[in-house]
This record gives C-alpha cells, structure tokens and sequence, in this order.
C-alpha cells in the first residue's frame, strides 16, 4: 500500500488530488450512457412547472418538501457538462421562475408566514436553493443567482439569530438531520463572495468543528443514525478542512469510514443504510440503501480521494456507482428509486421531487468530475471509462487524454497521452483491490512486474504526443463470502459488477424462496451477452438445486442466469452454497482488517 506522494495543487486546496472542471472531460460507455438517459429520460421530461415551481408561487404548505436547489444544482452541472441548449434553457427558466418568488425579506420557500423557518423541511429546503443558485452562479456566472442565493442566505442567518432556542422541526428530528445541507450551501455561498459571515455562521451558530456524532445504529429516537445526514455534515467538514486545516474535523468522516469497511456498515453492492439509518446486520431487504445515503457516500469518497490520495476510496466508489447508483434508475433513465434492496423485489419511487430522485439527478452529474483528477503536476485516473479529457499541464503545455475501453465488460484500458508537446510528468492509474495482477505496456513496452490491486501505480516518464498506455486488469470471477446475515452464502461479482437473480427470467422459480436455493459453484459459466440492463451488457450462467434437493449427491435441478445487479427485476445477490468454507470463495476485498 503506498499513497501518491506529490506537491501540494497550487493554490486550490491541500488535496493531492484535484477534480478537473465538468467541461473539460466528456464521457462514454457505461457511465456517459447513465449521464445521457438521466438528462434526455428524466431531466428534460419532468413537469418543472407544475411538480417543481407551483409549490412555491402558492406557499399553501400542502407539500413540505420539494428539492427544487438539488434540481438547480443538478441543471447547473448538467449544463455545464453537456453544453446542451436544451437544458441550459431548463435551468433559465427554473432559476428565473423562483427568483420571482422571492419575498422582500428574502424567503423563497413553500410555507405562509406564520410557518416559516422552523416548520420541517423548510431550512433543508431552503439551503439547498441557497447552494444550486450559488452552483449557478459558480458555473455560467448568473449574478442574479447569487444574489438570490444572498438574501436567502442572509433571511436564514438573520432567523437563526434572533430566535437561537428555536429548533427546526420542533426538535422532532435532530437539528443536523433537519438542516442538512446547510452548512454546505454557507461554506458555498462564502467561497463565492468572500463574505466571512457565512462562514462565521457555520462556527458560530451550526458549531460545525465541533459536530461529532458517533455511529448510531437503527432508526428510533430523533434519527440520530440517519446517514445521507451525517455524510452531508462529513463533507462540510472535509470543506472546511480545506479552508482552515484541523485533523478534529476529519474525526467524524474517518469513523464512518470504519464503520463502513471494517464493522459490516457497507453492503455488497456498496449501499448503506437500512431505513435511512446505519445498519451492520448485512441484511438487504425493502429499505436498504436510501439513494440519497448513496449519493453522499460517493461524494464523500470523492473529497476522501482528493484529499488522501487513497486509490481505496476509488474502490468503494466503483462498487457504489456500478451496483447500488445504477440499480437506483431504471434502464430507460426515467424512474428513480427511493431505496434499492438488494434481497426481494425493488420499487420506483412514485414521483420525481422530493430528496432521492433529486440527489440522484446530483450525483450522476458530479461523475464526470471522479474519473480523473490533476496529481502532482500531472493526471490520476479513477474510473475506467471511455473519456477524453483536456486539461493545461504545468508550463503552457496542454494535455488530451483519452481512454478507450469496454469497462466494466473487460479490464483491458488504452490511454491515449497526447501533450502538445514532449513533456515529463506523472500518469497515476488507480489498480482496484479487485485485480490481483495488473500489467501495463507504455508504447508495446510492459513496465516492471505485475501490479497487485489496492493503489495507485504512479508512471513517471517523459510523455510525447501519440503515447499509448496499455493497462490489462484480468477479470476474474469471483464468489464472495457473506457476512453476518449473509453467513453460509455468497454473491458472484466480476471486476466491479455483483450479479444478481431475475426470478422473472426463468420460469422454474415462479413462487420459490430465492433464499432457499443452492448454487453449485463450480457450476459458474460466462460472461454471457444479456440486455436486460443496457446494450452489451453481461450475465452468467450458474446451476442450482431447488428447495429440499440433497445435494450434492442429487443432480442440480435448476440452471439460473444471473444479470448485472441494475437489473430491475432482480432480487437475490447472495446464494446459499454446500460448503460455505470452500477454497475458492474470497472475503469481499473492501473489508478491511
Ligand atoms: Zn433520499
């Protein structure tokens, strides 16, 4: 294990690894394919007007939460990416139309007068229109936005300080849990202005320093345990950290980290969560993985990545994007979930507002940010997806990089380096925990020996225009021991990819207990073709004996094909085995001792 070693970025952060801008990378394959239906199938088609605005022009209170700055922030970071007048167009309009509510005193909100402020929902509301409209301005310059994200900001403060021992929510929730977001969208607003009363708001009146919840496993109580909360305050610690260096703000997000890698916090498909709240016992039914909890690990990780420089938190991040993110949209991009279980059949969420369709709509707009980054004067890549990103090197020097590639199908990966002119610097490839042996070739030339998986493998050359770098991650299928709940099966993954068991696929196991099957191991074929969830996408085949068969000494009775866990339809990843210590089964390669 060793962690890139490089100069610090200039006069960004202290991160050693630094996100390139969202129009300076444009994405293919699998993940440029989730970004384009989420726009054409969700973010274009939805009834902005009606769903979105009309609640705040009428302020009857009939909804107390819509999500209207997460789908500000989600247009503003769309627009920027896609460059697409469509949807710049969307953000006008939207941005335009809830300006106009604004009140004299500020508010932009859902309630009537005598409810604001510390009615539930409306700070969280509020505070994230305060950090899409600074999103805005951060990205397409829209000063009227930031001036709206202004007096907004400035209504909340002047609130908060002349009623301090009112609580949002009537203290029926914890106040961080009812606020989230808050802190963020102060940090934002204060990065954008320079106004140091944001900031001091952030100190003073939210104590953000001194936030420290420890893990609170269940949901009961004031929902001490609610993790997309907890994360939200993580990453506005990890801001300020950047801001105002101090190891106790990096406290809170370290022990979830723990909790996640090292005491069963995280489930195989890297969700987390049951019913909003922490959970260990590994169990996946209904309400696992809130889709906001989702969406703010991978945003966690990300600030893990950049500060760290730990490839690790890269790993986490694949096996969340891959499985639980994907699995939390249907195949056509329309509908969101609100949970995805991983155990029994999985639900849409009924409607398009509200936090998770909205922070999904957030998250998939950030990932064109995580797969490179700048490193110590050159790039480091995260994620292995087709991609070509454009980026200044040091010195005047421009750089393209492009990478081609059929990941997740295969771990074979050419980069394209191509400086403007012959130039020394770093390529830093992220090796995933999941590959035992990779091998990389610069121009046909294999480099060293083969590179164990759990870094970043750091390629210090002179680059000249026209390199090629060669990485090959053999692909390997792996059965996976379950832990806890999960104790006696395992889940069959390949590189990044859990599969999983669509009943509806094979019409032996209609009214079976999935729970009650038992995989032969030695059993497993593929990949195979299968479209069930994109076009090439994968399955595998693998045989099974039926409820109450003897095996082994009874022939399997069943052949199951397994698909891509974004299968909508699938509800098993785990499966009971013969012999649960079996050789050939692996621990899941992101626990940690
Ligand atoms: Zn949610």
């Amino acid at each position: 294990m060793f962690f890139l070693a490089v100069p610090l970025a200039p006069a960004r952060s202290a991160d050693r690894l630094v996100p390139l801008d969202l129009d300076q990378i444009e994405l293919g394959g699998l993940i440029g394919r989730r970004i384009q239906i989420t726009v054409d199938n969700n973010l274009l088609v939805l009834d902005v007007d009606k769903d979105f605005l009309l609640p705040f022009q009428k302020h009857d209170a009939r909804t107390s939460y819509i999500g209207l700055g997460k789908l500000i922030d989600s247009l503003a970071r769309f627009s920027t990416y896609t460059a697409d007048q469509r949807v710049s167009a969307r953000k006008k309009h939207v941005v335009d139309a809830i300006i106009k509510t604004q009140e004299p005193d500020g508010y932009i909100g859902l309630f009537p007068p005598d409810k604001r402020m510390w009615q539930l929902w409306d700070v969280h509301e509020m505070s994230y229109l305060v950090y899409g409209l600074t999103s805005d301005y951060q990205l397409s310059g829209n000063k009227p936005s930031l001036d709206a994200a202004r007096r907004l900001a400035d209504y909340i403060i002047a609130r908060w300080s002349a009623e301090p021992e009112k609580k949002p929510g009537g203290d029926t929730l914890t106040v961080h849990m009812a606020v989230t977001g808050l802190e963020r969208a102060m940090l934002a607003l204060n990065r954008q202005t320079g106004d140091r009363r944001y900031l001091d708001f952030c100190l003073k009146h939210r104590m953000l320093p001194d936030w420290n919840l420890p893990i609170v496993l269940g949901r009961w109580g004031r929902i001490e345990g609610h993790a997309y909360a907890y994360f939200a305050h993580c990453l506005a610690q990890l801001e300020l950290n950047r801001m105002e260096p101090d190891e106790k703000l990096l406290g809170p997000t370290r022990r979830a980290m723990s909790f996640l890698t090292r005491q069963d916090g995280l489930v195989i498909t890297g969700a987390c969560g049951d019913h909003e709240c922490w959970h260990d016992t590994q169990q996946g039914t209904i309400n696992l993985g809130e889709t906001c909890a989702t969406a703010y690990l991978i945003r966690v990780l990300d600030a893990l990545l950049r500060l760290e420089g730990d490839s690790r938190h890269g790993d986490v991040m694949e096996r969340a994007i891959y499985n639980t993110l994907f699995a939390a949209q249907s195949p056509d991009g329309r509908r969101i979930r609100y949970y995805t279980p991983f155990d029994g059949p999985r639900a849409y969420f009924k409607g398009d507002t509200y936090c998770c369709p909205n922070n999904f709509r957030r998250i998939i707009a950030d990932l064109p940010a995580m797969v490179v980054y700048r490193s110590g004067g050159g790039v480091a890549v995260n994620l292995y997806t087709p991609s070509t990103a454009k980026l200044q090197l040091n010195d005047g020097v421009s750089l393209t990089l492009r990478q081609e590639t059929d990941y997740p199908n295969s771990g074979r990966v050419v980069i394209h380096v191509g400086p403007s002119k012959p130039v020394e610097f770093p390529l830093s490839l992220r090796i995933p925990s999941w590959c035992p042996k990779a091998t990389i070739a610069v121009n046909g030339e294999r480099i060293g020996k083969p590179i164990p998986g759990g870094s970043f493998f750091p390629i210090n050359r002179q680059w000249t225009p026209g390199s090629r770098v060669q990485l090959d991650m053999p692909m390997a299928w792996r059965l996976v021991k379950g832990r806890k709940a999960q104790a006696g099966r395992v889940a069959v993954m390949r590189g990044p990819l859990v599969f999983c068991l669509n009943p509806a696929k094979n019409d032996k196991l209609a009214g079976v207990d999935l729970r009650l099957l038992t995989v032969d191991p030695e059993s497993l074929e593929g990949p195979i073709p299968s479209d069930a969830v994109r076009p090439d996408g994968l399955a595998c085949r693998i045989r099974a004996w039926g409820p109450g068969r003897w095996y082994p000494m009874a022939k399997t009775d069943l052949e199951l094909v397994l698909t891509e866990f974004a299968d909508p339809d699938g509800q098993a990843a785990y499966f009971h085995v013969p012999n649960p210590n079996a050789e050939l089964f692996v621990e899941d390669e992101l626990v940690r001792p």
